[in-house]
């Protein structure tokens, strides 16, 4: 597993992001999270060693998670970024996306019914966004798609949006400020998954959570562990 970086920086650009990690770590360096620019790491996934193996190693590479690789700033950099995940065969390159609507517009020319390593996540929060987006992300051609809802901001129903889903990961939000994730609407996703035969992983709970009608607040670095204690995954067969 690697992490893969080619530009830095991200622009709000819906209630998710109301209490984006980027942004406030950013904030705390002074960084500008508004401005997006190349890291050096644009090329990583083809350098090489001295020995000529490449530095990252075959499997998955998390693309692009302190910024969207969908951004519109990055339009005249993204081709290159396809060269080099066309190179690397062997490696599964997976982004999540709020600007699924650019993405028959970024696309390379090849791309014909998607390349088979990539996997596209595109995230949800709410039922208005999930129409919107769903409804094109069911239309796009790629060959590996998943659904992220977090942070889940309210009940949604998608089950109509799963048939060529692979997985939905759903978590909630972590900030002092947190909105509520109510246990209920995770479970009422997982249902509509197991209903559609697709994978689903509750990735974290919320700082600000709810169960059986009654409110919790809970430590950041508890979120994860304890939706894995939850044991309410749900695998259909191994991904990617
Ligand atoms: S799209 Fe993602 S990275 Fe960009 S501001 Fe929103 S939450 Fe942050």
């Amino acid at each position: 597993m690697a992490m893969w970086n080619p530009w830095r920086g991200c622009k709000k650009i819906s209630e998710g992001c109301l209490h984006c990690y980027i942004h406030k770590g950013d904030a705390k360096r002074g960084v500008d999270t508004n401005l997006i620019v190349k890291t050096k790491d644009f090329e990583k996934p083809i350098e090489r060693l001295k020995n000529g193996n490449y530095k990252v190693k075959s499997g998955i590479v998390y693309t692009c998670f302190s910024t969207d690789f969908l951004i519109e700033e990055a339009d005249e950099w993204r081709n290159d970024c396809w060269k080099i995940i066309a190179e690397r065969q062997d490696c599964t390159f997976l982004f999540l996306t709020k600007r699924i609507d650019r993405f028959i517009r970024c696309i390379p020319d090849d791309w014909g019914d998607g390349y088979e390593n990539v996997v596209v996540c595109c995230t949800i929060e709410n039922q208005s966004n999930a129409d919107y987006k769903l409804e094109i992300f069911s239309r796009l051609p790629i060959k590996h798609k998943c659904i992220t809802a977090q942070p889940l901001l309210e009940r949604v129903d998608i089950e109509k949006y799963l048939d060529d889903i692979e997985l939905v990961v759903v978590g909630g939000e972590s900030d002092y400020n947190a909105r509520p994730l109510d246990f209920s609407w995770v479970l009422d996703i997982r249902d509509q998954c197991i209903r559609k035969n697709v994978s689903f992983e509750f990735r974290q709970l919320g700082t600000n959570f709810i169960k059986d009608g009654k409110a919790y607040r809970l430590k950041t670095k508890d979120l994860c562990s304890q939706a894995r204690k939850a044991d309410i995954n749900y695998s259909t067969k191994k991904l990617w």
